[in-house]
C-alpha cells in the first residue's frame, strides 16, 4: 500500500508527484484534495479552451442570473419564511413564478416535459432567454423564495389542486 502522507507530502493522483502538502488545496469537509493544484488549475484551463464557447454561456448565464435576483430584492419574498425578514442567501434562493405559470414558460419556449412528466433541465440558451424574460418583465410575474419556502409553496399548491378535483368529483356525483 502506498502512504500518501510522507513529512508532510502528498501524492498527487494526476501527476503521481510526490508534493509538499500545500500544494493540495483544502476540502470544505476537512481533509486535502487528492489532486495537486497545478494538476486542477491545468485541468480547468484546458477545459475552459476545448469548451470556450461553453464556458462564455455559463457565464452569461450565472450573470444573467445574478442580475435577476438582485433586481428582485436579493431575499426571500414569503412572509412566512423561517429566516426573519426573508432567507438572503444567494445559494438557496430560486426564481420563482408568482402564478405557478412557470411550466407554460417552459414549453412556449420549446421543452416538451421528461418522460415521467416531470421537468427536464432547459437548454443553455432557453435558461438564458427565461432569464432574459424575468429581467424585462414589469408585471410582477417573479418573485424570489428561498429553496425552502418554495417546495412548502408547491406542497400546498398540490394540495388546493387535489381538493378541488375532490369537490368538483362530489358536485358531479350530487
Ligand atoms: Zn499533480
Ligand atoms: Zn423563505
Amino acid at each position: 500500500m502506498r502512504v500518501n502522507l510522507i513529512h508532510n507530502q502528498k501524492w498527487c493522483c494526476t501527476c503521481d508527484k510526490l508534493k509538499p502538502v500545500e500544494n493540495f488545496g483544502t476540502r470544505a469537509i476537512g481533509g486535502r484534495y487528492s489532486e495537486c493544484k497545478q494538476c486542477t488549475s491545468k485541468r480547468s484551463k484546458d477545459w475552459y479552451y476545448a469548451n470556450t464557447e461553453r464556458a462564455l454561456s455559463n457565464n452569461l448565464i450565472n450573470l444573467l442570473r445574478k442580475k435577476v435576483v438582485l433586481k428582485l430584492g436579493a431575499r426571500c419574498a414569503s412572509p412566512d419564511c423561517l429566516v426573519p425578514g426573508g432567507c438572503t442567501d444567494v445559494r438557496a434562493i430560486q426564481i420563482d413564478h408568482v402564478h405557478n405559470d412557470g411550466a407554460e414558460e417552459r414549453k412556449k419556449y420549446g421543452d416538451a416535459l421528461g418522460p415521467r412528466g416531470g421537468q427536464k433541465p432547459l437548454s443553455r440558451s432557453k435558461t438564458a432567454a427565461i432569464y432574459q424574460l424575468a429581467l424585462e418583465d414589469t408585471s410582477g410575474r417573479y418573485q424570489l423564495l428561498c429553496a425552502n419556502c418554495n417546495v412548502i409553496k408547491e406542497h400546498e399548491r398540490r394540495r388546493e389542486q387535489y381538493r378541488q378535483r375532490r369537490q368538483e368529483t362530489a358536485n358531479a356525483a350530487s
